[in-house]
């Protein structure tokens, strides 16, 4: 996906700590996707909104980065110092997010994830009305079981590709003239008990 910059200058000092992503929907009632997207970035670009999103996902799954990942944005009042904010378009809360803003939002945490060491589970990932109960977004029309589904899969990827790295790297020791035998077993140990963690992780053991 690609992501535009278009900067607000709503925002405060870098945050000292982060703990996790706040999910929101953006509910501006435009009279389409793009007119929503268009408006959101306007309003969060206006010095008297007072607010702001580190990104926002529009329907087609493109995006925007708003105020840098490291700064504080004003999206989740008290939870700002603590906590990211990410928008998705939906202009009316009987709107269904789309299949593209799904995958957007899951590359977008397993990043963040990775970035902040923050883990991927419904504890540092909540909606918006979770931590304030004036607030519905984002709402009955998102589907956390299809983002947390996307963002399982995308994390055995990383834990695979990792492990591929590994694997090759202890081939490569298994294979170096000057490797002994003791040198040899024990990268096979390493290469077998990486098997069982995998089979372990995807419950096949
Ligand atoms: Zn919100």
């Amino acid at each position: 996906m690609t992501w535009e910059v278009r900067p607000s200058p709503n925002h405060g000092d870098p945050r000292q700590l982060t703990l996790g992503v706040v999910i929101h929907s953006t509910r501006g009632g435009a009279a389409s996707q793009q007119a929503e997207y268009a408006a959101t970035l306007n309003w969060f670009a206006n010095p008297a909104s007072q607010v702001s999103a580190h990104r926002v996902i529009g329907f087609d799954g493109a995006g925007a980065v708003i105020v840098d990942d490291d700064l504080i944005a004003w999206h989740a009042t008290d939870h700002n110092n603590r906590w990211l904010g990410v928008e998705l378009t939906e202009p009316f809360i009987t709107d269904p997010y789309s299949e593209e803003q799904y995958r957007s939002l899951a590359d977008l945490l397993l990043e963040w994830s990775a970035k902040y060491g923050f883990p991927l589970d419904r504890d540092h990932l909540v909606a918006h009305s979770e931590v304030n109960p004036q607030k519905s977004d984002p709402g009955p029309l998102f589907d956390w079981d299809r983002l947390m589904a996307l963002l399982l899969g995308g994390d055995m990827q990383s834990i695979i590709e990792s492990l591929n790295r590994e694997w090759a790297l202890l081939d490569a020791i298994q294979q170096h003239p000057e490797a002994t035998q003791a040198i040899k077993d024990l990268a096979e140990q390493v290469k077998q008990e990486g098997v069982v963690e995998v089979k372990k992780a995807i419950g096949l053991q």
